[in-house]
């Protein structure tokens, strides 16, 4: 079997150096646990902290260990009852074509229920993080505006199509004028601005304000940077912000440098709250779990009716899971960003 291991710690954005290609020994299935033949992985921005030594709420990768993630496949055997051979399922298998795994930590898919690349996107852990992020903290109402910008990746494309479902005026920021174009023929956007074409926060402000005339009424936050500076002052009183990302800082290692190089005030930022009375909502997807059922009750039937839409983008072979991370990581993904392994 092969996996990909984070061979040192990135100082910035990661480079290929910081990945490592290693055979290993096929793992052997101990009690209670399954061996998978990893089919697809998915790429998530979260991956990126997991590679710094940082405080977080997750432990990170030792130097040396497999990268981790999540991914599906087929079982290849089984020492619970609850899974059989060639039962498709989804798991934290990592970074890997072979994973052995506790088979109480992992969840049977059905592939007729909708493609098996749908668990780890549009119907797993990033659709789940949309929408529970618009409905529980957005709380939207028909009539309002919402933005979000990563619009074409699997949270934004989520948050997109159920504020439109909702009665909702959905803008997007996305990179790119492609990206763009999809968000708008695609999932729906009533208007999406290309944040890479506006090179200050004032600029972008500027173009979102037409594109939301009546104002922000949900700010779902996924980037930071730029754009949250020109969404934050647009904000309507009694806005809400689910605060769920902010990649445009990850490679800085939090709220450093690059935050202090784009400009970004804290009192500028934490004033507007103040005046404006908004509830600015932290989350953590792996803390409602709870929830799962919910979401798949009531996006499923819209992913097979076509209500909701989803864009993937597969990247072939273990080794080349690399460079398509770090491409997530600045944008070069269209749509939620997977690997296909075996
Ligand atoms: P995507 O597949 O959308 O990929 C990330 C996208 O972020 C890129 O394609 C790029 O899109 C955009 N981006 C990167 N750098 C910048 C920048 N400097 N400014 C603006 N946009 C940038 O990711 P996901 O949909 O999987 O995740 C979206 C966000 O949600 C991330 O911040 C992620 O960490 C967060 N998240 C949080 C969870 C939680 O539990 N709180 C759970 C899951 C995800 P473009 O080219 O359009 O700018």
């Amino acid at each position: 079997m092969q996996q990909i291991v984070l061979a040192s710690r990135p100082d910035g954005a990661p480079t290929h150096d910081n990945f490592r290609l290693e055979t290993a020994d096929m793992p052997t299935p101990g009690d209670g646990e399954i061996l998978v033949a990893v089919s697809h992985m998915s790429l998530d921005p979260y991956m990126r902290g997991r590679m710094d030594d940082a405080k977080s709420y997750a432990q990170p990768v030792p130097v040396g260990g497999k990268m981790e993630g999540g991914g599906v496949g087929q079982v290849l055997a089984s020492n619970s009852p609850h899974f059989k051979e060639g039962d498709h399922v989804f798991g934290m298998f990592g970074w890997a074509t072979h994973a052995v795994a506790d088979a109480r930590m992992c969840r049977k898919i059905d592939p007729n229920q909708a493609p098996v690349t749908t668990a780890l996107g549009v119907l797993g852990m990033p659709g789940f993080t949309g929408w529970y992020g618009f409905n529980e903290l957005g709380r939207p109402k028909k009539g309002e505006t919402l933005a979000v910008a990563a619009a074409t990746g699997p949270v934004g494309s989520m948050v997109g199509q159920l504020a439109k479902a909702k009665g909702l005026r959905a803008v997007g920021i996305a990179g790119g004028a492609d990206k763009c174009k999809l968000a708008v023929e695609e999932f729906g956007f009533d208007a999406c601005i290309d944040h890479r074409a506006y090179k200050t926060a004032s600029d972008l402000r500027a173009a979102l304000k037409e594109a939301a005339p009546d104002g922000i009424d949900i700010y779902f936050e996924n980037v930071g940077g730029k754009v949250l500076e020109a969404a934050i002052t647009l904000m309507n009183p009694h806005g809400r912000i689910p605060l769920c990302g902010m990649i445009a800082w990850y490679n800085a290692g939090g709220l450093g440098a690059s935050a202090a190089q784009e400009g970004l005030t804290a009192p500028k930022l934490w004033r507007t709250i103040l005046v404006n009375f908004l509830s600015v909502n932290g989350f953590i997807i792996s803390n409602h779990w709870d929830r799962f059922p919910d979401f798949v009750a009531e996006v499923a039937p819209m992913i097979a009716d076509g209500r909701v839409k989803y864009a993937e983008d597969i990247t072939e072979g273990l080794e080349n899971a690399p460079q398509a991370f770090m491409d997530l990581l600045t944008g070069g993904n269209h749509g939620k960003a997977i690997v296909k392994v075996g």
